[in-house]
C-alpha cells in the first residue's frame, strides 16, 4: 500500500499543483495528516500569536487517479483514521457562535480511543475528516466547504462511511486533512479535537454516474446531500433539494411523493456554522431507499 507522507501538505486545491503520488482505480492508499494548525500548538495553553494562521489547515496530496477523467465521480471509501496521542483546540474571540473572551489554545491527551477532558472527563473518540476533496477546475482555499468537498467538516465523515466527489481536472487529484478525534454537529467554537494522524481509503472511479448528487456521503445506516453556501436559509434548501432530485431519479417517485417522503423521513441538519461557507446535509435512511428498489 502506497503512503503520502505528512511532508506533502499544500494550503490549497490547485489544478497548477502536481500530483505527488498516482494510484489506480480500486487501489488503497494512506494519507499521513497534520492537524489544522500544522502541528504549530505543541503546548497546553500556548499563546495564540506563536502560530503562524498562513498555515491553517494543511491537507495532503494531491493523489492522482489515473483513471479519473472530468465528469466522472470518485468513491472514497474510508477504511481507518488512526489518531496520534493528542489533540488540540483554539477557541478565541470573534470566532465560533459563543461570546469567549480572551484566546485559549489546548492540548489534550488521547489514549485508549478516549480524550482525556478537563474536571476528570473522558470523551470516546470518534475519528473524521474535516477536509476531502477533489481539485476544482478553479483553485480553493482549503478553508471553504463546496462542490469538491474541501472544509466540510461532516461529523459523519468517519471510520466505514463513503464520500462521493466529482472529478473536475483529469486524475481527480485528491487530497485530505483536518482530521478531528471528534467534532459535534455545527462544530460551533470552530473547531473539533484537531489531530494529526493516519487516514487509509480505497479510491474508485466511477464512469457514467451522472445520478450521483455530490458531495454525497454514505455512513451507518443513512445518505447524506449536502450543500454549502454563506447564508444558512440558503444552504438547508439547497441540501434538502439535492436528497429530493435524488428520489425522483433514483427511487422514480414524483415531486410531490419525493416531498411527502422526506417530510417523513428526512432529517434536514445543520454541519457546520464556521466556515466561510455553512454546511447543510439531508439525510435519508438507506433502508427506506433499498425498499424503494433505488440503485446505489
Ligand atoms: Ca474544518
Ligand atoms: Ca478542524
Amino acid at each position: 500500500m502506497q503512503t503520502v507522507p505528512r511532508d506533502q501538505i499544500q494550503f490549497r486545491f490547485d489544478p497548477a499543483l502536481a500530483p505527488v503520488m498516482e494510484i489506480s482505480s480500486g487501489d488503497t492508499v494512506r494519507f499521513e495528516c497534520q492537524d489544522c494548525y500544522a502541528e504549530q500548538l505543541t503546548e497546553d495553553g500556548m499563546e495564540f500569536g506563536r502560530m503562524d494562521m498562513r498555515r491553517n489547515n494543511p491537507i495532503t496530496g494531491p493523489v492522482r487517479v489515473r483513471e479519473a477523467a472530468p465528469g466522472d465521480i470518485l468513491k472514497v471509501e474510508v477504511l481507518g483514521i488512526e489518531l496520534k496521542d493528542h489533540g488540540v483546540m483554539c477557541v478565541r474571540t470573534g470566532k465560533g457562535i459563543y461570546e469567549v473572551e480572551g484566546c485559549h489554545c489546548r492540548k489534550f491527551q488521547i489514549r485508549n480511543d478516549t480524550i482525556r477532558f478537563d474536571n476528570g472527563l473522558d470523551i470516546p473518540t470518534r475519528p473524521m475528516i474535516g477536509v476531502i476533496g477533489t481539485c476544482p477546475a478553479e483553485p480553493e482555499t482549503t478553508q471553504v466547504p463546496g462542490e469538491h468537498g474541501g472544509n466540510l467538516d461532516i461529523r459523519e465523515l468517519g471510520i466505514g462511511s463513503t464520500v462521493y466527489l466529482p472529478v473536475a481536472v483529469p486524475g481527480a487529484n485528491l487530497s485530505m486533512g483536518d482530521i478531528h478525534a471528534i467534532q459535534g454537529g455545527g462544530e460551533t467554537a470552530i473547531c473539533g479535537m484537531e489531530c494529526s494522524g493516519t487516514v487509509t481509503v480505497r479510491v474508485t472511479v466511477l464512469k457514467d454516474r451522472h445520478d450521483i448528487p455530490t458531495p454525497f456521503v454514505v455512513s451507518g445506516k443513512s445518505c447524506y446531500t449536502t450543500a454549502a453556501h454563506e447564508s444558512l436559509d440558503t444552504c438547508h434548501v439547497a441540501a434538502a433539494r439535492k436528497m429530493h432530485r435524488f428520489l425522483m431519479d433514483q427511487a422514480h417517485l414524483s415531486d410531490a411523493q419525493a416531498a411527502m417522503l422526506l417530510s417523513l423521513c428526512g432529517n434536514l441538519r445543520i454541519t457546520q456554522v464556521v466556515n466561510p461557507k455553512k454546511g447543510c446535509m439531508m439525510e435519508f435512511p438507506l433502508e427506506v431507499l433499498e425498499r424503494l428498489g433505488a440503485e446505489q
